[in-house]
């Protein structure tokens, strides 16, 4: 069930490999869509986000710049509460927006809207990382001015934003140019939407000192309940031969610097403007004198040196994980988009989590979710195995939390927050929240496949094996062997991936993860050193006989099949509920969740997103063929995708059975969910997991990569659209670069020691002598009819 697309249109976007560009003025789209392009043009490091709003401030939606971590603690009301529940949350925060620069030409403020725009275009440059304007416009004097600016967040100082900024005016003109730092009251949230954050009534940030001097001024706060301290400044380099003055002023709210010129006919008026942002626990005078000293490094840096290191460290990153089409230009610029974003998202992420919106939006307040581990971490492990490890290691600091929260519930070990930025469990509502257990198991599975994929096995002695026991330890006490069910272990009182059914016994998502949590503890344990093993044992309190009952659970797992249908039941009570009624569901109804009480979705068949499919991609080799296709036709047509992290797996599981036009539209909505506004919510910012879930459908789809059991294999299905597919895999520290075409597959080892790898069942070995080696694609046999083994849930069996 696939929604309707709005796709930007083509004429103002054209197909551009390297870049996401508007090329030429126009209101309609500039007005109608201010927030989706603050979205589409953010930019970020994965420490510092800013939102893609223009200098002058106007067209403008939502202005955000935001700092990972940088969070207010809000304390959460309820009608009715109970023990347990969180009494705190947290938002993160909107810090005082630094993109600003207003501009007067002879008395007329420029305003892009009401201006008389003779050329314009605006491009986000995935090669350099930046985003550039040229703006030339008529004032009502009938002066024509052009503007030029560049603007990226640095990726090689992960505090520091720049602006470079140039103005000629083809007449003598009167400038006056106001460049501020400015904190913007808070905005309400739209009405009804769960997933937008409810911004604090009030500003939040207590001031605690301005200062101004020269072109530079600086703003320090503290958060008013998380007690984060928070510097912002800015600082001008001015590069003109005009005469002019400055001055600059700050108080409270907002600081300014202004300049004045007497602009002469041709003579280009530049300046600099550089954006420091530091946050943390320090005093706030600490913060400033961090923000000065990083003002003054990109000051002696130099814009021109920023923009060279950025285009090296995005050359090197392309490098890495580029993904290149061949034969159709607009899902190449799509693509590159996406994986744009997951550099932004992550690039200076250490010490932190990566936002369900990455740094473009403050919807889903900024929190991290289970999001990272399975749909971001399997890119950043193949292409940026480092950043990988950080994020694994921001979850192993979260684990003291994850304990207290665990013991809070009653139960041994840990479990991690379904929501949080600081580590504590931020969901109010725990049917869809700490009921989502899985998030342990996703965690523990993300870091058995970074640990496999990196040889890391250092991460797993130091970080891993403390993280794999203490979940362990939870899924034990949390399930128990049923003697209903044969003395089978069952968990029951779980929320699965999909959220439409919450509160459920036996999800088989949970239970097949968890057993895989179980077993991998189990192993890891048996496979550290006697060193590692005493010192991890000894920081758990590590009984000797824990490690076989993870293993006894682990083996009476209770995973259910219906033998009548020939699937699993996504839990218990799944199949005996009533199918939803889609065929008298408007389709303005969708998502079901902002039209429909969620007690009316939990007693439907109505999935929200992949789950026991899920299931089926994850762990792989735990499934036949059959077993697949059976599941995939029973779940397909009830899956409504209302969530994003939802197409991406449909796309490759389709891919593996065989589904081929399917597997194409699955991945055409996860790939343009964000440029062609799928959910109508982009303006709220960017969605991170099904962008790395985009990777994953050319990955994993398109080029059957399966990585289970230490082996790596391919089995290519290029779609019919395109006539090439390329991309690198960083593995063990040796790089592969795949190539796929109609009838070939080229595999090449750039770089390291040999590789052994699978293509169709067949082992290749690739070494620096023999680097290279070309297969046949398997010939795809015509796409399977849903036939005797297709089952019709709304059609009970022996109808029909
Ligand atoms: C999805 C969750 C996801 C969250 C944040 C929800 O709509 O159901 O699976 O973690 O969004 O992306």
């Amino acid at each position: 069930m696939l929604r309707a697309r709005r796709d930007p249109p083509r004429d103002v976007f054209p197909p551009d490999p390297w870049g996401l560009a508007a090329v030429h003025f126009d209101t309609d789209w500039l007005l109608g869509y201010v927030g989706q392009a603050e979205t589409m043009f953010a930019l970020s490091n994965g420490y510092l986000g800013i939102r893609g709003t223009m200098e002058e401030g106007h067209p403008v939606e939502e202005p955000g710049t935001y700092l990972n971590g940088f969070y207010e603690s809000r304390p959460i009301t309820y009608g009715e509460s109970a023990y347990g529940f969180p009494d705190s949350g947290q938002s993160i925060l909107v810090c005082p927006d630094g993109v600003s620069i207003e501009l007067v030409v002879d008395d007329e403020p420029f305003d892009l809207v009401r201006a008389e725009v003779l050329d314009f275009s605006r491009r986000l440059d995935f090669a350099k990382g930046v985003l550039t304007r040229e703006v030339a416009w008529r004032t009502a004097r009938g002066r024509k001015l052009t503007l030029r600016t560049t603007r990226l967040v640095s990726l090689a100082m992960k505090h520091v934003a720049a602006i470079s900024w140039e103005l000629v005016a083809e007449d003598d003109a009167d400038i006056i140019v106001t460049s501020r730092l400015v904190e913007r009251p808070p905005l309400p949230s739209e009405a009804r939407d769960p997933r937008i954050a409810e911004p604090p009534g009030e500003s939040v940030l207590e001031p605690t000192g301005a200062r101004a001097e020269g072109a530079r001024a600086m703003l320090g706060y503290v958060t008013r309940r998380s007690r984060l301290a928070l510097g912002c400044g800015m600082d001008h380099v001015i590069d003109t031969s005009s005469p002019h003055d400055l001055s600059a002023t700050a108080s409270d709210e907002e600081a300014a610097v202004t300049i004045r010129l007497s602009a002469q006919s041709g003579v280009p008026m530049r300046f600099t403007k550089f954006l420091a942002y530091h946050h943390g626990h320090e005093g706030a005078q600490d913060m400033l004198e961090a923000v000065g000293g990083s003002l003054d490094e990109a000051i002696v840096r130099g814009f021109d040196n920023l923009l060279c290191r950025q285009t090296e460290i995005m050359g090197e990153f392309w490098d890495r994980a580029d993904v290149e089409i061949e034969g159709d230009p607009a899902t190449q610029q799509v693509i590159r988009w996406n994986i744009f974003q997951l550099l932004q998202s992550a690039a200076r992420v250490h010490g932190h989590g990566i936002g369900a919106r990455g740094l473009t939006g403050r919807s889903y307040e900024g929190h991290y979710f289970w999001d990272t581990e399975i749909y971001v971490l399997p890119f950043l492990t193949y292409t940026a195995p480092d950043i990988a490890r950080a994020l694994l290691k921001f979850r192993y600091d979260m684990l003291p939390q994850a304990r207290l929260r665990a013991a809070e519930l009653g139960h041994r070990g840990a479990t991690f927050p379904w929501r949080t930025i600081n580590g504590h469990e931020a969901s109010a509502y725990y049917a869809a929240g700490t009921a989502q257990y899985h998030i342990n198991a996703d965690i523990a599975y993300a870091l058995d496949k970074y640990v496999a994929i990196t040889g890391d096995t250092e991460f797993m002695a130091r970080y891993g094996a403390e993280i794999l026991i203490e979940t362990a330890r939870f899924w034990l006490d949390l399930g128990f062997f049923s003697s209903r069910r044969d003395g089978r272990f069952c968990i029951n009182g779980v929320t699965g991936p999909d959220e439409y059914n919450a509160l459920v016994d036996n999800n088989y998502f949970t239970n097949l993860m968890a057993q895989h949590n179980l077993r991998l503890a189990a192993r890891t344990l048996a496979t550290l050193d006697p060193e590692a093993k005493a010192q991890v044992a000894a920081a758990t309190n590590l009984g000797p006989a824990e490690p076989d009952g993870w293993l006894e659970a682990a083996e009476r797992m209770y995973l259910p099949q219906d033998e009548r249908l020939g699937v699993h039941p996504q839990d218990d009570s799944f199949l005996d509920k009533e199918v939803w009624d889609f065929a008298r569901t408007p389709e303005e109804n969708y998502p079901l969740l902002l039209h429909y009480h969620p007690l009316n979705l939990y007693r439907a068949q109505v999935v929200k997103q992949a789950d026991t499919l899920l299931a089926m991609f994850l762990m792989n080799g735990h499934f036949s063929a059959a077993e697949k296709k059976r599941n995939f036709d029973y779940y397909d047509p009830i899956t409504t995708h209302d969530s994003s992290l939802s197409v991406c797996i449909q796309s490759i599981i389709a891919s593996e059975i065989g589904y081929a036009d399917k597997a194409i539209d699955y991945f055409d909505f996860a790939a343009t969910m964000d440029l062609s506004d799928i959910g109508g919510n982009v303006r709220h910012g960017a969605h991170v997991a099904s962008i790395g879930g985009t990777w994953m459908a050319l990955v994993y789809g398109f080029a059957g990569l399966r990585d289970g059991d230490g082996t790596i294999a391919f089995s290519p299905r290029l779609p019919d659209r395109w006539s090439r597919l390329c991309f690198a895999l960083t593995i063990r520290g040796r790089r592969l670069r795949i190539a796929i075409d109609r009838a070939r597959t080229v595999y090449r080892l750039e770089r390291g020691d040999p590789i052994e790898i699978v293509h169709e069942g067949e082992a290749l070995r690739l070494s620096p002598e023999e680097p290279e080696m070309t297969r046949s694609n398997r010939k795809c046999p015509p796409p399977p009819r849903p036939g005797p083994g297709a089952v019709d849930p709304a059609m009970p069996e022996g109808e029909g």
